[in-house]
């Protein structure tokens, strides 16, 4: 069984973070203060609004990564409303680099949700003040509540995202990874979390994470919890957390076509709404048969989805992918449109585009890298 801390042992462990905390913690993150720059005092409410998009963006993306973003996103889509009544294409532009769009489109219909209930109570704070509520909403998982709950209102709700599972992996030396005993690593954020301080508490777990327990050669020196911290006592903290042995990704290679017109255009679509990458533009293609030619591949692709016929010439370029469940090869030719009225079959709708407008679209990563190999020919 593994050694996790009783009640009184929490309670050293909770104090101890807190004290580091106030020297050492990421006090400069923009959502965690006033807008006029001051940090909150226990129990006064922030802004829920840029808390809110702040933590999803932060789901699956690192602090440093999303506060450029984060900014542009402020400075565009001030407030609920503003994003409520936004245009779909202009959200998806603005996440345009922070990947699983998804959580755009859902960051969308949520405000929509929360704008169309504070319409129907007759005005008022539309935002949630409990767990159930937040989760109602699309795109709001038990973590991400708990963060919003406690950043924004102070209260005590715990969190468990992927900093806070490794810091508890390794403070009870968890022989199994926690995604196998997610129970028992929520009942320890909430054992742990401070009543009286539920925010500056959350703040802190998570600022020891990103900053001291790193994924890779933690700075166990540094850390307030490092006499009760088992995987530290064990000599090899970064064994921790355990991990199940990966499967091996499926790899595909698809052939996409850089299909020009007479114009000096080049056509684009737009996946359908769903899935990964649902809303955004792409150059068309699709998945290599077994032995067949690239070439072949890809004239045969725009004409099941597209409807024309091309002439597919040089190579432009070959992108390698990886997403979290699959790694793609594309295989990208420059074709030349010989006939047929391109038709949406499998997209929402086609488009003929110059080439310098592509930027006004919203693309996947592996689609900007094409068109980047586009502006140097
Ligand atoms: S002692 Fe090291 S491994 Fe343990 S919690 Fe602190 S930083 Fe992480």
């Amino acid at each position: 069984m593994d050694p996790w801390p009783g009640a009184e042992q929490c309670a050293v462990l909770r104090a101890r973070l807190l004290s580091w905390w106030e020297d050492h913690g990421r006090h400069t993150i923009p959502w965690t203060r006033h807008a006029a720059g001051g940090r909150p005092g226990p129990g006064e409410a922030l802004d829920p609004y840029p808390i809110w998009v702040a933590e999803v963006m932060l789901q699956q993306t690192q602090l440093q990564v999303v506060l450029p973003f984060w900014h542009r996103w402020m400075e565009r889509f001030v407030c609920l409303e503003a994003l409520a009544e936004a245009d779909g294409h202009d959200v998806l532009l603005l996440w345009q680099g922070l990947g699983y769009y998804s959580r755009a489109r859902r960051l969308q219909q949520a405000a929509v949700l929360l704008q169309q209930t504070c319409l129907a109570r007759g005005a008022g704070d539309p935002w949630p003040r409990n767990l159930e509520g937040w989760l109602a909403l699309p795109g709001i998982g038990r973590s991400t509540a708990g963060s919003i709950l406690s950043s924004a209102f102070d209260l005590p709700y715990p969190i468990l995202d992927g900093n806070v599972k490794r810091v508890l992996a390794r403070l009870g030396a968890s022989a199994q990874p926690p995604a196998r005993q997610l129970a028992r690593f929520w009942r320890l954020s909430e054992a742990l979390l401070d009543q009286q301080r539920p925010r500056a508490f959350n703040q802190a777990l998570m600022d020891l994470g990103a900053t001291l327990c790193t994924p890779r050669n933690p700075s166990c020196g540094l850390c307030p919890w490092q006499e009760h911290c088992a995987a530290y006592a064990a000599g090899d903290p970064a064994r921790y957390p355990v991990k199940d042995v990966p499967r091996p990704l499926p790899f595909q290679v698809i052939g996409v076509g850089v299909v020009f017109n007479s114009a000096g255009e080049v056509l684009i679509d737009q996946r359908l709404p769903e899935g990964l990458l649902g809303g955004l533009w792409e150059f068309p293609g699709g998945k290599q048969e077994p032995d067949e030619a690239i070439e072949t591949t890809i004239a045969r692709e725009l004409r099941e989805e597209l409807a024309i016929e091309v002439e597919v010439g040089e190579q432009l370029i070959v992108v390698d992918h990886a997403y979290s469940h699959k790694k793609l090869r594309f295989v990208v030719h420059r074709c030349r449109w010989l006939a047929g009225e391109p038709q949406p079959l499998a997209s929402q709708q086609v488009r003929w585009v110059l080439p310098p407008d592509l930027v006004t679209y919203p693309f996947p990563a592996a689609n900007a890298r094409i068109i980047a190999a586009l502006e140097q020919r």
